[in-house]
């Protein structure tokens, strides 16, 4: 018996979705099985510049649609110093993308996962995968509406990692257990507000206590705010930790004069992690069950499509050519992106490196163009010179606790040294 579709993919989220598209497209039979009914809530609204041309090259443009607002950039602002950074996307190298978006999740996953299925994906809803079992020439995928054979299998299943889990290859990354509390406003049409929302930018606000916040304007003058605290902190009931965080803020208190709270309090502990043995001959991991790290440069969406299109294009002649999988150099190139990230946000929890480097206000142009380019998540070229210090130094863990001695080596005088080419602070 033949198998019924060529890839089965577990979960309907960008990666997922994504992938669906572009495997249809070059040709693959591909059935998507989402436990889900969509519309529904997902964390993750905001959308960096890399992410937008995959969309666009699946046929999906964002411009206009009623759930996506232009997001030109990032503003950083530092509630302990009171010092701002605005990094625009437009100041990026050449050929990085200048603009993203701020999406709202349901809408916009709903949105990819209609598109993939009228490009010719079949999604199935409420169809949830328990196991699967592989074979030299096939998957056989179990879960609550029987069993489907397929030739290969992606698992797209975000944080429930089914692939690390069943394998026993999950590890977590050191010190980026975090847990993020979040809410939505409306009426969130103040003087300040407008502002942000005239070029919709995300504010990331650093707090005291190694916590940071995000600040999302949507469509309809809605702001997510969401703020993300070290594991310990976890034990402070939701409510407190969100009052707090708005009394300690006076900007997010401008923002949202005459706003009111227009969605429940959530809270996740996203836990940093990698699947160590992403792929075997016929399965593979994409996404959040592939790797996550902490949200704090909106990294999430744009390693999934990135990766979900660049794994369609590497298996695309094993549409014809039933071969086993072959992705270690996938998984390599694939590893750029994410390690450029775990470097970046590794760094950004020294206080001494990211109030120097973040906050430095006389940045030189070059510093500036190749910082916005990694926050744009244009990050698996190669022409970045900060990406590529970021990327030769061996990665270290250095949090707040170690923060006399990240402060000392990570004086501005010696941040400059380094993006000259002359130091090796990095
Ligand atoms: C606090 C926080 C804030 C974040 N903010 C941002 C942000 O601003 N920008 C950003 O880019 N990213 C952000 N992220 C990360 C982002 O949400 C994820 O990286 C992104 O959703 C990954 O997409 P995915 O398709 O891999 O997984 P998901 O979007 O999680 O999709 C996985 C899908 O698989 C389905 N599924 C799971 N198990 C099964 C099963 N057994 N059978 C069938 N289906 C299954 C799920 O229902 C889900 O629909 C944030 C994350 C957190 C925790």
């Amino acid at each position: 018996m033949s198998p019924r579709c060529d890839v089965a993919i577990i979960g309907a989220g960008p990666a997922g979705s994504v992938a669906a598209g572009f495997l249809v497209r070059a040709g693959f039979r591909v059935e998507v099985f989402e436990k889900e009914t969509f519309p529904r809530f997902h964390i993750g609204e905001s959308l960096i510049p890399r992410a937008v041309p995959v969309l666009l090259e699946l046929g999906l443009d964002l411009e206009g649609l009623p759930f996506a607002l232009k997001k030109e950039g990032a503003l950083f602002a530092s509630e302990v110093t009171q010092r701002e950074f605005r990094f625009d996307f437009s100041h990026a190298l050449p050929n990085c993308f200048p603009h993203a978006y701020q999406v709202e999740r349901a809408l916009f996953d709903q949105a990819l996962a209609e598109h993939s299925a009228r490009l010719g994906a079949t999604f199935h809803f409420g169809h949830s995968v328990s196991r699967w079992e592989e074979r030299a020439d096939r998957v056989t995928v179990f879960g609550n509406w029987g069993q489907t054979e397929c030739r290969y299998l992606v698992d797209a299943s975000g944080q429930q990692t089914l692939m690390s889990k069943a394998q026993g290859s999950k590890e977590l990354i050191r010190g980026l257990g975090r847990s993020g509390t979040f809410t939505h406003f409306r009426n969130v049409a103040s003087p300040a507000a407008r502002q942000i929302f005239r070029r919709g930018d995300i504010i990331i606000f650093l707090t005291k206590n190694q916590s940071w916040g995000w600040a999302i304007p949507l469509t309809g003058d809605r702001l997510s705010l969401g703020i993300v605290t070290k594991d310990g902190e976890a034990v402070v009931p939701a409510e407190d930790a969100i009052r707090g965080y708005l009394r300690a803020s006076p900007l997010l208190q401008s923002i949202l004069v005459g706003a009111t709270q227009s969605a429940p309090l959530r809270r996740i502990a996203n836990y940093g992690h990698y699947n160590r043995a992403p792929n075997t001959s016929r399965v593979t991991s994409l996404g959040d069950a592939r790797g996550f790290l902490d949200p704090i440069f909106s990294s999430g969406i744009t390693l999934a499509v990135f990766t979900a299109q660049a794994l369609a294009r590497r298996i695309a002649p094993t549409v014809t050519d039933d071969r086993p999988f072959d992705l270690e150099s996938y998984h390599a190139e694939m590893q750029r992106g994410y390690q450029t990230f775990e470097r970046i946000i590794d760094r950004f929890y020294r206080p001494g490196w990211a109030h120097h480097t973040f906050f430095m206000e006389d940045k030189p142009d070059d510093m500036v163009r190749q910082m916005t380019t990694i926050l744009a998540g244009d990050v698996w070229r190669h022409d970045n010179p900060f990406q590529n210090k970021l990327l030769a130094n061996r990665h270290t863990s250095v949090w707040f606790e170690d923060a006399p001695e990240a402060e000392a080596e990570f004086s501005e005088a010696n941040t400059r040294t380094a993006l000259s080419g002359n130091g090796a602070a990095f």
